[in-house]
């Protein structure tokens, strides 16, 4: 038995001839253009500049379209300020001795005609709804300051107003409500700090 199978050994050509495939071109208009750090005339889709350097990819993208102003910031202190002062007026009716009410020069007080009881009955109802503010106040404060959460900014700068601690953080509360609209575009981003 002579099984002789020679199937091996044909030669193919090998066809490595890999075509000089055609240069992509550009679907964008070729050109020039100047660049804009060294004046020199590149290529319009130069990704860098082959003369300085000046690479375009960055410039390419969005940088920041939104600067970042110090409006959310300063809102957010002031609100927090006036909530501090709601909890610091609300503090100072629960712990205040009325029973020398007479000694008061604080006339709407003294002609209410509350008897101490019912005024240190009042004082605490009106010290408790002023923590609550108060503290809502604060914390709409901090959203404003991180820059997330406008709704609650707002919400906080109201209570600010509203509370009116001391009557000057009712002020405070007012001008950090107003900073904190009027940069409304500046919340809720990628709070990313990028400069
Ligand atoms: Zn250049």
């Amino acid at each position: 038995m002579n099984m002789n199978s020679e199937d091996s050994g044909q030669a193919e050509p090998s066809s490595s001839e890999q075509s000089p495939s055609p240069p992509v071109q550009a679907t964008y208009p070729t050109g020039s253009r100047n660049c804009v750090s060294c004046g020199r005339s590149i290529n319009w889709d130069s990704n860098v500049c082959p003369y300085c350097g000046h690479d375009y990819r960055f410039i390419a993208a969005p940088i920041e379209p939104m600067k970042r102003s110090a409006k959310p910031l300063l809102g957010g202190i002031l609100i927090m300020i006036a909530g501090m002062l709601s909890l610091a007026m609300a503090f100072s009716f629960i712990v205040i001795d009325v029973s020398d009410i007479e000694s008061w020069d604080y006339q709407p007080l003294t002609d209410s005609g509350f008897t101490p009881v019912e005024l240190e009955e009042l004082l605490g109802v009106c010290g408790t709804i002023e923590i609550v503010i108060g503290t809502i106040a604060i914390i709409g404060g901090v959203f404003a300051i991180v820059r997330k959460y406008f709704v609650l900014a707002v919400i906080g700068g109201i209570f600010g107003l509203i509370g009116a601690g001391f009557i000057v953080g009712g002020l405070l509360g007012l001008i950090g409500l107003v900073l904190v609209i009027i940069s409304r575009n500046e919340f809720g981003r990628n709070p990313t700090r990028q400069m």
